[in-house]
């Protein structure tokens, strides 16, 4: 594969060179990983920068409406968006949730969009670096904004907040008792609440659930870093579009607040940090993987049962093998 067209090819924002690129970084073949490392490097010095939304929210509670309408939304304001998936579905079964290709027909078709599902692979840990890879190709193809989208079951939202400039948490209408149903350590990192499907028959019981959501974010943490009023809880109709513009509002206040005081790039510098504690704690782990390391955890272990050897000094051995 030439590197070099490729890569100019996306930095003239042409999607299909990013989805081509994308494909590339997702393979686990060891020449595609030395190639897309090249080409992740070759546009690391791009000079652009989007700002990276995730959004969170359990199946049913309007994510895929909700990017339509918000991404047409910022798509009429002259803005280009690009939508990235992290599905924990697609990692345990090879099934994905987020990779319906019916969904988001409206965006789909609009050239200032680029929407890729999510990929199936083993571990959280592949989806991750290959979503971190992504979102990069996508900031070099010039997409102003990068929508990461995920299901809510835990897990999944600490990988997408750790790649987010912005946490958003989509939220159905719901009576008091589900309003236990959030964990707090998702509550914890909303930067917005969305509370979604305030239209119809629904919108009240949506204004209810919304200042519930504010108390609780309110009794939950003080951020002393963060500008009045944030976290906030806001509600908003994907169907008939209400609200987004004000959330889109609000999203720009906190960015831009975070921009001013230094926050924006320090959160990055952070999330770099993480990464790569993070890589290094995968290739490690993958290296008791082999079957040589596996043989010798099994002769090791053999040794700790038979009380020829301690624990501590067969982890020794093990250890002296991997590094
Ligand atoms: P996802 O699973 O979170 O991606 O949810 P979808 O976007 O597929 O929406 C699930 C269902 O909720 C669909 O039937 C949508 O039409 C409906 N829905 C989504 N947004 C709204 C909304 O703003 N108002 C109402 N009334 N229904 C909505």
């Amino acid at each position: 594969m030439d590197i070099d067209n490729l890569s100019d090819r996306i930095l003239d924002g042409d999607r299909r060179a990013l989805a081509r690129a994308i494909t590339l970084v997702e393979s686990g073949r060891a020449d595609h990983r030395a190639q897309a490392g090249e080409l992740l490097a070759r546009l690391a010095n791009s000079g652009r920068q989007a700002l990276r939304i995730g959004l969170s929210g359990t199946p049913g509670v309007g994510k895929s409406t909700f990017i339509e309408s918000f991404g047409m939304m910022l798509i009429g304001q002259g803005l280009r968006v690009a939508v990235l998936a992290v599905d924990p579905s697609s990692a345990r079964s090879g099934g994905s949730i987020l990779g319906d290709k019916t969904r988001m027909e409206r965006l789909s078709r609009e050239r200032a969009a680029f929407i890729r599902p999510s990929p199936s692979q083993s571990h959280l840990g592949g989806v991750a670096r290959r979503t971190r890879e992504a979102i990069a190709l996508c900031e070099a193809a010039g997409f102003d904004v990068v929508l990461i989208e995920t299901v809510g079951v835990g897990q999944s939202e600490t990988v997408v907040s750790e790649m987010s400039d912005l946490f958003l948490l989509l939220l159905a209408p719901a009576g008091g008792d589900e309003l236990q149903g959030v964990k707090r350590g998702i509550m914890e990192m909303a930067d917005m609440i969305l509370v979604n499907k305030a239209d119809g028959d629904l919108k009240a019981t949506a204004t209810r659930t919304c200042a519930d959501y504010a108390g609780a974010l309110r009794l939950l943490r003080k951020r002393p870093q963060d500008p009045e009023g944030f976290p906030k809880a806001m509600t908003v109709s994907a169907v008939e579009e209400h609200g987004l513009e004000q959330a889109w509002v609000e999203m720009q206040a906190l960015s831009q607040w975070r921009r001013e005081t230094g926050q924006w790039a320090a959160n990055r510098s952070d999330q770099a940090c993480f990464w790569f504690d993070q890589e290094v704690r995968h290739a490690l782990l993958a290296r008791l993987e082999t079957p040589e390391a596996k043989a010798e955890m099994a002769s090791l272990n053999a040794k700790v049962a038979q009380g020829v050897l301690s624990p501590a000094a067969a982890a020794q051995q093990m250890l002296s093998h991997l590094v």
